[in-house]
């Protein structure tokens, strides 16, 4: 029988500064690399494009991704290389804008990573974006909340996004903020690369 963490967290990366999706990630790699089985839920974003998705493809069955945002109409040529992301924000469900589809996607994804982590099967379950749909009114803090208080004793989460809310910082074990002293884009107008920021 395979090893299962003796006792699974809760872990916030949360801040305005970027690291908090590149830090779940890391810690996927190192969770898998010990054999793990890592689950990522991606509430807000569904760009095909990003470089993650493929990487879980090639150290499968050990890390999955599935994404339930909306996806970008040109992905598969900057998959390619022939485009660069934009930053146009097309892949982004954005407040100002947000349509029943997304709603029932959030709702979608929130019952999918209750099913994941409930089930027990996958050591570490990132639930990347999440606290973002908070301030969106796409999820209500207190289901999270209800989730997280019953999830099984070995299964890790590691939830994303800026502004956590107070409740769910209360009951994490370890939160990091990213904080912004600099960043390509905002300091020096340095767009996306790939490879790096997607
Ligand atoms: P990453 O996926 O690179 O770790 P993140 O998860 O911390 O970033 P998100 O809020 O998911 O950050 O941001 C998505 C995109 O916006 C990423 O390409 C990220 O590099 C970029 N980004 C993050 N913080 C900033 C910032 N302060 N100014 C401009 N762009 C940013
Ligand atoms: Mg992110």
């Amino acid at each position: 029988m395979r090893q299962r963490l003796e006792r699974g967290l809760i872990q916030v990366y949360t801040g305005n500064n970027k690291g908090k999706t590149t830090a779940a990630l890391g810690l996927a790699l190192r969770a898998c690399g010990h054999g793990f089985q890592v689950y990522m839920i991606s509430f807000l974003k569904g760009s095909s494009y990003t470089g993650e998705l493929y990487a879980a493809a090639r150290l499968s069955p050990n890390l999955r991704i599935v994404q339930f945002g909306r996806n970008c109409p040109h992905a598969s040529l900057i998959k390619e290389g022939f485009m660069k992301c934009t930053g146009c924000g097309e892949c982004f469900v954005k407040r100002e804008e947000i349509t029943g589809e997304d709603r029932e996607k959030m709702a979608l994804a929130f019952r999918h990573a209750s099913e994941i982590i409930l089930g027990g099967d996958h050591d570490i379950v990132i639930l990347d974006e999440i606290l973002n749909a908070f301030k969106y009114g796409l999820l209500e803090v207190g289901e999270v909340v209800g989730l997280l208080k019953g999830k099984p004793e070995h299964v890790e989460v590691v939830l994303t996004g800026r502004d956590a809310p107070p409740e769910i910082i209360e009951m994490a074990h370890l939160v990091t903020e990213m904080a912004g002293i600099k960043h390509p884009f905002k300091d020096y107008g340095i767009a996306a690369r790939r490879g790096i920021e997607y």
